[in-house]
């Protein structure tokens, strides 16, 4: 449990100019949190100026999994309904309520006040409290309080981290034997994405069916060796779903890869029922247009959910920066602390433990190049599509 302590913050309570960041900020800057009593919830209080501000009594709480504290409010329970975010658009949000019935959602004001970035606010898989507005066709509701988050995949846009998918358990990394063909390296970065957000990746090489399946064994047996499952699939044949079926049932998945490899074919194989769109690799529908980048959970029959992200792109994913890299490589981590130097980048130094586990195939020489490539920054356009 996050530690919990009781803060009480003061908001601006003014309807013609919008609440904005810098106002929360520099309140906090000039009163921070104070401590109050915990049956106190919120009230409007009294005359003049006094009474445009509103006090929100709520908890610190680490709101995210890297540790980020935040202020969880204190909301009237009763009045409100669990929930689960299949997708975020700003004020349109979806949310499945523990009833079974999907709910448009707007967002408590307050909560955009709280948020250091507003598109933050909510995002697909989020789990929430919110109230049901009566009498709403299609059913209403505003969300008023986002539940602490773990297993996030972000992205970072200019240095800023921007979540885009929460409370994820595995991630499906998809590639295909062939059509688009195998990238490695693609899996790699994917790999370490995950590794980064504490999610359990699963490696899925689609369309096994155009290929010697014998000619993938090299490769998986790398990936085994460290851990990590590896399926060979294919949508079309029907090989491997089953045991991708026992997968998905083992928590919540969102799927990543490039576009083509299969991610919708598979989901669609898993359950029929989803009948996702399924495009033809030739028929460019990724590049310049501006498709939506939003993730959208899909409720699977078999229960739990799949997370469908049509237009995230492998790159968007990458979060990490060159020091990190190494971390995240299951088979080069356990080598760095016997290199020379304690900042060895394991690239151009002398006496480097990882080059040398290389030399002696203790680290396969495949994987390694791939670090390098991560840690020098490369991103080769072909692998943007
Ligand atoms: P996505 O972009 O990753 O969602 O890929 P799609 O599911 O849209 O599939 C892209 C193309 O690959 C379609 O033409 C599918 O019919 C084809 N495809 C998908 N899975 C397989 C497979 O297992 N084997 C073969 N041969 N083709 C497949
Ligand atoms: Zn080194």
């Amino acid at each position: 449990m996050p530690k919990k302590r009781k803060i009480r913050a003061d908001f601006r309570k003014n309807r013609e100019k919008p609440a904005r960041v810098r106002d929360w900020t520099q309140q906090f800057a000039e009163h921070g949190f104070e401590t109050s009593d915990p049956e106190q919830r919120e009230r409007v209080s009294g005359k003049g100026d006094i009474s445009r501000r509103r006090t929100v009594i709520g908890s610190e709480i680490s709101t995210d999994d890297d540790g980020t504290f935040g202020v969880e409010i204190d909301v009237d329970e009763s009045r409100c309904l669990s929930g689960r975010v299949l997708s975020a658009h700003g004020l349109f949000n979806v949310v499945l309520g523990a009833d079974g019935l999907q709910y448009q959602c707007a967002v408590r004001r307050v909560l955009k006040t709280l948020a250091t970035d507003e598109r933050h606010v909510v995002v697909a898989g989020d789990v929430v409290l919110f109230q049901p507005i009566e009498g709403t066709e299609p059913r209403e509701g505003v969300i008023e309080r986002v539940q602490p988050r773990y297993g996030t995949l972000s992205r970072s846009s200019r240095g800023r981290k921007h979540v885009i998918l929460a409370n994820v358990d595995q991630l499906l990394i998809v590639g295909s034997a062939a059509e688009p063909r195998l990238k490695p390296n693609l899996i790699d970065r994917f790999l370490v994405s995950a590794e980064k957000s504490g999610i359990r990746p699963i490696i899925c090489i689609n369309k096994v069916d155009l290929v010697d399946r014998a000619a993938l064994m090299p490769l998986v047996g790398v990936y085994s060796q460290m851990g990590y499952r590896v399926l060979l699939l294919s949508a079309t044949d029907g090989i491997g779903i089953e045991r991708l079926r026992g997968v998905v049932g083992g928590g919540e998945c969102a799927v990543a890869g490039q576009s083509g490899v299969g991610k919708s074919s598979l989901l669609n194989a898993l359950d029929p029922e989803l009948q996702l769109k399924v495009s033809a690799v030739s028929e460019d529908s990724q590049k310049g247009k501006h498709t939506t980048t939003a993730a959208r959970l899909v409720p699977l029959r078999s229960g739990g959910f799949v997370v469908d992200t049509p237009g995230i792109r492998p790159f968007e994913l990458w979060d990490v920066i060159p020091e990190e890299v190494a971390g995240y490589f299951r088979d080069v981590r356990p080598f760095v602390s016997h290199c020379r130097f304690p900042n060895c980048t394991h690239t151009h130094e002398t006496d480097c433990a990882v080059k040398d586990a290389v030399a002696d195939d203790l680290i396969d020489a495949r994987r390694y190049e791939s670090y390098c490539g991560m840690v020098a920054g490369e991103t080769r356009s072909e692998e943007h599509t």
